[in-house]
């Protein structure tokens, strides 16, 4: 298979998946603008900008990106059907009673029959509960130094009024737009790719193979990745791992992978989070990278 097939695939995942982080986007955009504005709201009644119940914030940037999550699962785990032709030869795990409100989307019952579902609900629940905890660090860190800026423009750190704090506080606060692009990018990325490979899990496909796209390839990490084969149902990347590409590596027009003598370029090392296996992209944030199915045996 050459490199421009395998291409063009990748990229109309790129593009479905970008109508879906359209839509995580705007919804977290306004989360996370809520909970800056119920942080600015605390400075003014004096306490510290961040809720004890931060789980709550998690719970709230998981409810703005399930919906939307499983839809694009759905819709990876389409396009991959037809990209690459699949037939359904076996369904694993069904355990459909819990998810009777998925059907509420409109998803088929093949689709339902597989561990996908769950498998993009423990993605989100994990990382919305690590995305809270960043967001609140964002804000503390800039609460901190605003903080200190007015004490050191004034020389002392008494007499400072809250609402004086909390004003600056909340001009500060600008990285809503940005943060939320980042989160939505690789949720809907992370979720097209789950529902491709359990796709291919359900036409018995054994083997998947990583592709990054022309534009990906810069990124040392995804040029290292690039073309790398696993059976499917196993990780590229355990939890707690890493990745180390260098500087030079590149990929010619067939799509192979070019690594540089040694001693040229300059290596670099990607550690993987414990709390996440690599079984397909993203490896990264505003990765855009893909997997495509291993067929050997096309008369299966
Ligand atoms: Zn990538």
């Amino acid at each position: 298979m050459g490199r421009s097939r395998n291409e063009a695939q990748a990229i109309a995942r790129q593009k479905v998946a970008q109508r879906y982080q359209k839509s995580i986007q705007k919804k977290l955009f306004r989360v996370l603008r809520n909970q800056q504005q119920e942080a600015v709201n605390r400075i003014k009644s004096n306490m510290l900008p961040i809720p004890p119940d931060l789980y709550r914030w998690g719970l709230d940037l998981y409810d703005a990106q399930i919906e939307d999550g499983q839809k694009a699962a759905y819709a990876g785990w389409q396009l991959a059907e037809e990209q690459a032709g699949l037939k359904t030869k076996g369904l694993i795990n069904p355990e459909l009673d819990s998810y009777d409100f998925i059907i509420g989307i409109g998803l088929e019952e093949n689709f339902l029959l597989t561990p996908t579902i769950t498998n993009v609900d423990n993605y989100f629940a994990v990382t919305s509960g690590k995305e809270a905890a960043t967001h609140a660090k964002k804000i503390t860190t800039i609460f901190e130094r605003v903080q200190k800026e007015i004490v050191d423009e004034a020389g002392t750190a008494r007499g400072l009024s809250s609402s004086k704090l909390a004003s600056m506080l909340q001009k500060e606060l600008t990285y809503t737009k940005s943060y939320s692009t980042l989160i939505a990018r690789t949720g809907s990325i992370w979720s097209l790719n789950e529902g491709a490979e359990q796709r291919y899990i359900s036409a018995q496909v054994e083997s998947k193979q990583w592709w990054a796209t022309y534009d990906e390839l810069t990124c040392p990490y995804c040029a290292e990745m690039h073309g790398k084969i696993v059976a499917t149902q196993t990780n590229f990347i355990d939890p707690g791992g890493f990745v180390i590409g260098n500087t030079e590596t590149k990929v010619d027009d067939d799509g192979n992978v070019i690594f540089p003598e040694p001693g040229k370029g300059k290596e670099i090392k990607l550690d993987i989070p414990d709390y996440m296996a690599i079984s397909h992209p993203p490896l990264h944030p505003h990765c855009r990278c893909t997997i495509l199915p291993v067929i050997t045996d096309i008369e299966g």
